[in-house]
């Protein structure tokens, strides 16, 4: 099978699997897990924050950092596609009692005018607009690049009305890459961020979540109450390390992977391709008369796997288990099922 689900489907690699067979450990609700302090040191210092936290997954971070900078009763605002908002079970209202108010972006990119146009003045009527949440690379746009200047923008006139910036920065490592901005450039516009170590980089479980001594420290105690105090977690905090420090320049590779099957797809009649910014490719099938769902049958059957991101879109998501000469078999597979 050729495996273009998703990023996270990727298998720790011989180094990771060395690295957590050799890793010092003890108990890190002690803090006394030498390895995982070694991970949020250097991920801390990567994202230009005080302090680092490794926590189980995306999902969880993001909700911690929801949980620390808000109270039950406060409003969110984020972009209407954010993974936020869509994909994590509205947990930001079953764990922290927030309600989240989406901004329909351009490509998952908001504009900062809509953005101030909706925080909520002082009103006892009106909810507390305490976050904005960006997302970065932003995954339901298509892996899509939210600029610099944008980010700036926004957090600028959040900081002049008092409110906290997060980035759901799952795929930062993926913009950071693409456009040759650093990570900490990225972080420098937001208060607090989580980036996945277990997608493009490899590792087999945990994110991370960086900001201030003080978030973390609140942090950490949210952490703790969702279940998520881990204790010789060095084992699986040595293969994130590997991750983050070994596997962030080779996404370029993945980039590549994602222009080479949009190229070799752009000439098939009925399909329209999305413009590739990262690892993400969307395609949409309706023109060849096809469902999201008929499409990617088709494909299984060739051995080729997708998923469907809307009822005519197809998504494809390059990753260091795929290879150029895998990505040239689906374009000809494709282009023999639908071009003749
Ligand atoms: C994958 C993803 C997450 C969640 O990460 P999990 O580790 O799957 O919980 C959050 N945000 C974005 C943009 C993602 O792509």
């Amino acid at each position: 099978m050729i495996d273009l689900r998703s990023d996270t489907v990727t298998k720790p690699t011989m180094a990771m699997r060395q690295a957590a067979f050799e890793a010092e450990v003890g108990d890190d609700v002690y803090e006394e897990d030498p390895t995982v302090k070694k991970l949020e040191d250097k991920a801390a210092e990567m994202l230009g924050k005080e302090a680092a936290l490794f926590v189980t997954s995306g999902t969880q971070g993001n909700q911690i950092a929801v949980l620390t900078h808000c109270n039950p009763g406060d409003e969110v605002l984020l972009e209407a596609n954010a993974h936020l908002f869509l994909y994590e079970g509205a947990s930001m209202s079953a764990l922290a009692g927030v309600q989240p108010r989406t901004i329909q972006g351009r490509r998952g990119v908001m504009d900062p005018e809509h953005v101030k146009a909706a925080i909520r003045p002082d009103d006892i009527h009106f909810p507390e607009t305490s976050l904005i949440c960006l997302e970065n690379t932003h995954n339901k746009a298509g892996g899509v690049v939210v600029p610099l200047e944008n980010m700036q923008a926004i957090y600028e006139l959040a900081r002049e009305e008092g409110i906290p910036v997060h980035l759901d920065g799952a795929r930062l490592f993926n913009a950071s890459v693409a456009t040759g901005i650093s990570l900490h450039r990225y972080a420098d516009q937001t208060d607090t961020v989580q980036a996945c170590l277990s997608k493009g980089l490899g590792a087999p479980v945990g994110s991370i979540i960086a900001g201030s001594y003080d978030f973390i420290q609140k942090a950490r105690k949210w952490r703790k109450r969702l279940g998520g105090g881990l204790r010789q977690v060095g084992m699986v905090a040595a293969p994130a390390y590997v991750a983050l420090t070994e596997m962030v320049d080779r996404l370029a590779e993945n980039h590549a992977h994602a222009r080479q099957l949009a190229n070799g797809l752009q000439h098939v009649e009925g399909l329209t391709i999305e413009k590739v910014e990262t690892n993400i490719v969307l395609v949409h099938v309706n023109g060849l008369g096809e469902t999201a769902e008929s499409f990617l049958h088709k494909l299984k059957e060739d051995g080729i796997l997708a998923v469907p991101f809307g009822p005519t879109t197809v998504r494809f998501v390059t990753n260091y288990g795929v290879g150029g000469r895998e990505i040239d078999q689906v374009i000809d597979r494709i282009i023999s099922s639908y071009l003749y």
